[in-house]
């Protein structure tokens, strides 16, 4: 089987070749491959780069309509090398539904259609956040993992109950990514700022601010308004960067721990482009070895945005009959993780 993946929530256009020699085991439990980073081909274009500011919707828009064909295309053509010549190149398209920028999310929408139209194969609607969860579940083996998201506009826990992804917490305000890149904004730093806190924070002596965790929930835009005050009283921006990683990873991991007491897993997968910061993967890895649990992030290229996690949850989407009617396929900015139902996964899992 061999599936295409459009992904192009926000500002990173990219395509993907998902192939497998054994579709039945996309519908067992765990459904590893041996080698799950190998099986992909995966193609990615530049990513939009603001100018100033942070994303805006019309020129992200802007990008998409540039960047998609051109790396669906490529995306095609490695398929149609590795075709043996009968049927269509790919046995179905997956496409990025939402969450994400709508008129970003309504050009992988109509590229994905169309590819699917042309080829005469079934449409698959992939949910952005859960095919974060599902390549780290896919990659790590696990059975059924928590998931702590930590994307640009997201931050969430997900853990499965009686066919659906649940969120058991989640950001009360702004994405764990996006308060970061406001705070970078503030100082003066291009986006994205994430890397740069990183970078920054190795220099830095940490700084207190405040911590805001409610029950299973946690809000990042008082921090960050704290973040600002201390840059425009002076405080040095590197010791403010040291101050945000532990202040807000810390808030992600307390609330992770929670969620595998709560559930009674002891598995937890890291998601989004905020994973790629090693401190973070470092104190969940530290917070799972002391209460015994395991814990698996994916390689920084499947962790951000990425097509290679659509076009791999498309597959099992596929192999479960999951398939998407094209008058039926608009897309959904607000297309939250519980409104999917889980076709793919055993029956028998609670
Ligand atoms: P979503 O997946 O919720 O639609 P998105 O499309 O904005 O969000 P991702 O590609 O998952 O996001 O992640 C981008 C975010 O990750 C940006 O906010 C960026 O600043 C942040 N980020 C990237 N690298 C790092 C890092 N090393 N440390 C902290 N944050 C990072």
């Amino acid at each position: 089987m061999r599936i295409l993946g459009i992904e192009g929530t926000a500002w990173a256009a990219s395509a993907a070749v998902f192939e497998t020699d054994d579709p039945d085991a996309l519908r067992s439990e765990t459904g590893r491959a041996p080698d799950p980073a190998a099986d992909h081909v995966f193609i990615e274009s530049d990513p939009y780069q603001p100018d100033s500011g942070g994303i805006h919707p019309r020129e992200s828009a802007e990008h998409m309509g540039n960047a998609i064909p051109e790396v669906v295309e490529t995306a095609l053509a490695h398929a149609a090398a590795r075709h043996d010549g009968d049927g269509p190149v790919v046995d179905g398209v997956a496409f990025s539904r939402g969450p994400g920028l709508g008129p970003c999310l309504r050009i992988v929408g109509t590229a994905a259609r169309s590819v699917a139209q042309t080829l005469d194969v079934p449409l698959l609607g992939v949910n952005h956040m859960v095919a974060h969860l599902e390549i780290g579940r896919y990659q790590s083996g696990f059975d059924s993992p928590v998931c702590l998201n930590a994307s640009g506009a997201n931050a969430h826990l997900l853990g499965y109950h009686n066919g659906r992804y649940r969120v058991l917490g989640e950001t009360m305000d702004t994405g764990v990514g996006n308060a970061l890149d406001k705070f970078t904004r503030h100082v003066g730093w291009t986006h994205p700022g994430g890397p740069k806190v990183e970078k920054a924070a190795e220099d830095g002596d940490y700084v207190e601010l405040p911590y805001v965790v409610k029950g299973m929930d946690f809000s990042f835009s008082g921090i960050m308004s704290a973040a600002k005050d201390e840059a425009d009283a002076g405080t040095p921006v590197p010791d403010i960067c040291a101050g945000l990683q532990e202040t807000v990873f810390a808030m992600l991991a307390e609330v992770a721990e929670r969620a595998l007491s709560l559930t009674g897993t002891d598995e937890l997968v890291l998601g989004g482009g905020v994973g790629q910061n090693a401190r973070l993967r470092e104190m969940l890895a530290e917070m799972c070895d002391q209460r015994g649990a395991e814990f698996y992030a994916p390689d920084p290229r499947f962790l951000r945005d990425n097509a290679g996690m659509i076009a791999a949850l498309g597959a099992r989407m596929l192999a479960a009959g999951d398939t998407l009617a094209v008058e039926e396929s608009t897309v959904d900015p607000n297309f939250r993780p519980d409104q999917v139902a889980v076709t793919w996964r055993g029956a028998d899992e609670s």
